[in-house]
């Protein structure tokens, strides 16, 4: 059977096998899994300070500045949004807000807001489905996703740029992975692909090297052949159980 694999495909997978297969198998999930699925604040955060930096770069070079950052946040936040975006209180999302002020703040005054941009997502406005992305990838398996921004550097080859909201990550297969997508999709080879963490202000930034390339293509296909053949789906229970749309099904619920 086809397996598409993504990078939250991934970590979802190796985070929990049993949240895997809540996510993407049971087919009794598969039916109340919209009802299941609860707004969490970060996220809501996270999509719209990535919808307003879209838009950001959907504006011309030279009218991009903070106060027009300010009135795209506004415009993509459109608060207040209360509980049925999971904020609990107006102090809760105003703080949020602020959150989301202080990142794009960071961004405007420390990244570079001119750089020669070769492509963004379609949405917003629309359906970001219309931006996920699929390239066959090995027999049986594509790999699938979204890319925050493409820049095209001097040479002509690609820089890809991934904003980042919450916590940092140790590991670079995500990025790795985009360069698949991106090198397929664009025909043109990346040379640069980095990380934006937009609460630290760290960007760690990869040149990819086709050793890197290769023992990421590995492991992808390791992955993909252990979820192919994946007959348990052991759950683990840890710190993320809480941020789980699925514990109350959940065989380690004690
Ligand atoms: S509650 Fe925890 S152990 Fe159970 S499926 Fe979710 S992440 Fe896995």
């Amino acid at each position: 059977m086809l397996l598409t694999l993504s990078p939250s495909k991934i970590n979802i997978y190796l985070n929990c096998h049993q949240q895997y297969y809540f996510e993407y198998l049971d087919p009794e999930i598969a039916k109340i899994k919209k009802q299941l699925k609860k707004k969490r604040v970060e996220m809501e955060m996270g999509s719209f300070i990535h919808d307003s930096l879209t838009l950001f770069f959907k504006n011309p070079a030279e009218e991009r500045n903070w106060p027009k950052m300010v009135e795209i946040l506004k415009q993509v936040w459109q608060g207040p949004r209360g509980e049925t975006y999971g904020f609990k209180t107006i102090e809760q999302e105003r703080d949020f807000y602020n959150q989301a002020l202080k990142m794009l703040k960071w961004f405007v005054k420390n990244e570079n807001l001119k750089p020669d941009v070769f492509a963004l997502p379609v949405s917003p406005p629309g359906n970001s489905f219309d931006d996920y992305i699929t390239i066959p990838f090995g027999e049986n398996l594509d790999l699938g996703g979204k890319i925050d921004r493409i820049d095209k550097l001097a040479n002509g080859n690609l820089e890809i740029v991934d904003y980042k909201t919450g916590k940092e990550k140790d590991d670079n297969l995500q990025l790795l992975m985009y360069v698949f997508l991106a090198e397929k999709i664009f025909e043109k080879r990346v040379e640069k692909v980095k990380y934006i963490y937009l609460k630290s202000g760290n960007c760690p930034t990869i040149t990819p090297e086709a050793e890197d390339k290769e023992k990421a293509k590995e492991k992808i296909i390791d992955i993909a052949n252990q979820i192919q053949a994946e007959k348990d789906w052991a759950p683990h229970v840890s710190k993320l159980c809480d941020y789980c749309d699925y514990i109350a099904f959940c065989p380690a619920k004690k």
